[in-house]
């Protein structure tokens, strides 16, 4: 029987219900269980694609293509649990399988509610990933306890609860227990509440994690468990991480969450908990040996998780290193405004990521002649790579109109276009180029030195392509074309043969790391800014020593 942990959030949002899931996600693989992880969004749109980073931060692709919420990003992050379609469903999606069944007559004249219809599509997502090779399915629920559109995930695990028996599942509440300096106390009364109106829906927590800004003392702990009818031991502790997300694991571990999980679902296959090597690794972090300054030049800059995924990835390469990554976030807008040589000043290392739409491109492409002139390392993903591509034409080679059609639909150098087969799509959503591909690296280029192997798979999330007919051209005056499709049909990687490290990907190689296993370029890239920034440092000092 697989079992089933279901995760929700209450008080406030943006608690770090994706982390927190994650992060017991990894203790149980750490306890040789096998899981599987899933996401419920209550909003109403079919999927995450179509929306602004704006609204919920990045787009996290999988494997399959799907366009899923970032927090599945923290799943593959923190667990090896395999993602696909069936792990993030919104209201959306859940609707439109109903009311599709709907026209389609499968209801047979009945009148199609929220409950059971809703529900009922709801209950049979979760039991789709519950496979009999799979230990415990976690499931997390987005919004707050209480939100309106939230209602019908929570029924629908309510019921789900109900129908496999207590022995088999387990409901985790987040809370915030938030310290007012004018008392000079903690207070437990919005955790109370909150459970509170999980219980009027019918849902009984059995274990709630307080998130703290200081440690929650054994009589405030004990009081919570009073009041909310739960165990002392299962009101766990999760204080603020100042150093990383990556530490999250260790204080529930020290909680004894683990333990508390395996016991009440009965998961006597569960082995001792195995930890040592993510410890060793929160220590690199906790004491790094270097530091360098990364400039990721975007279009939403601003938002702190827009480009969550490249942030990670810089994160993990840093890990690698032993070096402390500052990320300089610069707003396109900024270096249009301010020009390359103020703001990208005294960087170590320079990435534009990936992006839609004409605006903040000039900024970018600016950016990027900064690097490729000053010989600043320098790495371009998806819109990064065609923002090179059109830099290196117009700058390079003297076509100073090239552009993407994406931007001119006119130009009279497309070097970014559309693909033939691409032409005739006009949907907005879900029209892309998306989910793995693999691809073939040049023996001896910098992409094949990163991840020593030929051919490689990545996630894609795009609709423009580079201009094949540009090839020689680039080619000609430096500009490597190093990896393409395995049929050699799409460039997919470019280097600047003249530069200590410039590359460019039609990928999105931040979709492929973890904190444990970097992702090649992005490691590579970091040991480039790391070269670059001692180089630096001793003709600096050279030169000290010259006068
Ligand atoms: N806008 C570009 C395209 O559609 C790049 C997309 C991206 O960076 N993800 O091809």
């Amino acid at each position: 029987m697989v079992k089933h942990v279901f995760v929700t959030g209450g008080v406030v949002s943006s608690l770090g219900k994706g982390i927190t899931s994650a992060s017991i996600g990894l203790l149980l693989e750490r306890r040789g269980l096998r899981i599987r992880m899933q996401k419920f969004d209550p909003y109403i749109n079919v999927d995450p694609g179509t929306m602004s980073p704006y609204q919920h931060g990045e787009v996290y692709v999988l494997d399959d293509g799907s366009e899923t919420d970032l927090d599945l990003g923290h799943y593959e992050r923190f667990t090896n649990a395999q993602l696909d379609s069936d792990c993030n469903y919104t209201t959306g999606r859940i609707y439109k399988t109903v009311i599709e069944k709907e026209r389609r007559g499968e209801y047979k004249g009945k009148t199609v509610q929220v409950i059971p219809h809703i529900t009922n599509e709801i209950k049979a997502a979760i039991a789709r990933i519950a496979t009999p090779d799979i230990d415990v399915v976690i499931t997390e629920i987005g919004g707050t306890v209480g939100d309106i559109e939230g209602m019908p995930f929570f029924e629908a695990i309510r019921q789900f609860g109900l129908e496999i028996g207590k022995a088999n599942c387990l409901y985790i509440h987040l809370t915030l227990v938030p310290y007012l300096k004018a008392a000079g106390e903690l207070k437990t009364k919005p955790t109370q509440h909150s459970v509170g109106m999980l219980r009027q829906i019918g849902i009984q927590p059995d274990v709630l994690i307080c998130r703290t800004e200081r440690e929650l003392p054994a009589e405030e702990r004990e009081k919570i468990a009073l009041f909310c009818n739960v165990e002392p031991r299962a009101v766990i502790e999760e204080r603020d991480k100042e150093i990383s997300v990556y530490e999250v694991p260790l204080s529930l571990a020290a909680n004894k969450l683990d333990d508390f999980i395996v016991e009440k679902l009965n998961l006597t296959q569960a082995k001792p908990l195995e930890l040592d090597d993510w410890r060793e690794m929160i220590e690199h972090i906790r004491r790094p040996e270097h530091e360098v300054t990364i400039a990721v030049v975007g279009k939403y800059a601003r938002h702190h998780d827009a480009y969550k995924s490249v942030y990670e990835a810089l994160f993990h390469a840093g890990i690698a290193h032993r070096t402390k990554v500052h990320i300089r976030k610069i707003q396109t807008e900024q270096v249009e405004k301010e020009g390359a040589d103020r703001v990208l000043a005294g960087v170590d290392g320079i990435l534009v990521p990936g992006g839609y739409d004409k605006r903040g491109i000039a900024g970018k492409i600016e950016a990027i002649r900064y690097a490729r002139e000053r010989e600043i390392p320098f790495f371009g993903i998806c819109l990064g790579l065609q923002c090179a591509a059109i830099e290196f034409a117009r700058n390079v080679l003297g076509l100073a109109d090239a552009n993407s059609t994406e931007f001119q639909t006119d130009t009279p150098h497309p070097i970014i276009c559309l693909l033939d087969a691409q032409r005739n799509v006009t949907a907005v959503g879900g029209t892309q180029r998306r989910g793995a591909y693999e691809q073939q690296m040049v023996p001896g280029s910098l992409a094949h030195r990163a991840y020593e192997t030929l051919v490689v798979s990545e996630r894609h999330r795009h609709r423009y392509e580079f201009n094949n007919a540009y090839r020689l051209a680039f080619e000609e005056r430096g500009m490597r074309i190093t990896g393409t499709s395995p049929d050699g049909g799409l460039v997919e990687v470019i280097e600047l043969a003249t530069h200590p490290w410039f590359v460019a990907v039609q990928c999105h190689p931040e979709f492929n790391s973890k904190p444990n296993r970097p992702q090649p370029l992005f490691r590579d890239f970091v040991g480039a800014a790391l070269s670059y920034r001692r180089e630096k440092k001793t003709s600096r000092s050279a030169v000290a020593t010259v006068h």
